[in-house]
């Protein structure tokens, strides 16, 4: 029984032993016209980032850390939706494998019982305006025991198996993350954001709480309510006015 059940996600992948990134990869990769859907894989990252210049632990044997080159015909304007898309992809898949209840902290990042066990990260190559090429990058804690996190990380990270008990085999998560992100993808392709936007919705932590918004040397606090049409956060101001955040320089902290 065939494991990658996609059309095109995955149907030309390259797998490595050990990348620097997988996003770093899979950008010269798109740079020299590797088509829409094209993998890139690494059983460990030695340099994974996560937003903002931030690292990635990507230790060998343990996680699964993977990137896929997309070439959307849209406006740049629409690539933010893309990051949240990848989310609501990896819920699925992890809900339908592990049988667990993944959350969303906005705009990328994917938890277990309040804890990061996966992070994505979307990057952009724009000409006038459109859209060329984007990669979403995808680390996810996948076999590691609650003891496998290094310090700096021990208190925000968890893993699949540390919530559930049970080990995944990576291979076949891997396969359904393909086969969600693919049918997330090519419905919001065909039909837009509205329904992976109230997908979105139904697993998004920290809506209608108080949160502490960090851009570059701006921070302030408010309360989230929602995401809009477009996949930006709303967050009320203590004075009452509703502000829209996009995910490019924005961190959020509970307050
Ligand atoms: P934001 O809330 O703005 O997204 P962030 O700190 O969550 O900020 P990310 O870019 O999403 O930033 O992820 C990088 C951060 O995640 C690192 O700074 C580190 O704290 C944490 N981290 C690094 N590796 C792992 C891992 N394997 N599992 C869980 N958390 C990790």
């Amino acid at each position: 029984e065939p494991l990658l059940e996609t059309k095109r996600f995955g149907r030309d992948y390259h797998f490595y032993a050990s990348l620097p990134s997988t996003n770093r990869t899979a950008k010269e990769l798109a740079r020299q016209g590797a088509p829409e859907g094209t993998v890139v894989l690494a059983e460990e990252q030695t340099e994974g980032r996560g937003r903002l210049g931030r690292g990635w632990y990507s230790p060998p044997g343990l996680g699964v850390y993977f990137t896929v080159i997309l070439r959307p015909a849209v406006p740049l304007s629409l690539a933010p939706q893309v990051t949240l898309l990848a989310s609501v992809a990896v819920c699925k898949a992890l809900e339908t494998v592990a049988g667990v209840q993944p959350q969303i902290k906005w705009p990328n990042d994917v938890l277990l019982n309040g804890k990061k066990f996966c992070g994505t990260l979307t990057e952009l190559n724009a000409e006038m305006e459109a859209v060329n090429y984007l990669v979403v990058g995808t680390g996810i804690n996948v076999n590691q025991g609650p003891d496998d996190f290094p310090g700096e990380v021990a208190n925000v990270a968890t893993s699949v198996h540390a919530t559930t008990g049970e080990k995944v085999d990576r291979a076949r998560l891997l396969a359904a993350l393909l086969r969600s992100f693919e049918a997330d993808y090519d419905h919001w392709l065909t039909s837009g954001f509205d329904r992976l936007r109230v997908e979105w919705l139904e697993r998004a932590a920290g809506m209608g709480k108080t949160v502490r918004v960090i851009a570059g040397q701006q921070e302030w606090v408010g309360k989230a309510e929602g995401i809009d049409s477009d996949g930006a956060l709303l967050v009320r101001e203590s004075g009452g006015e509703l502000r829209r955040l996009i995910s490019g320089e924005v961190s959020l902290r509970p307050e």
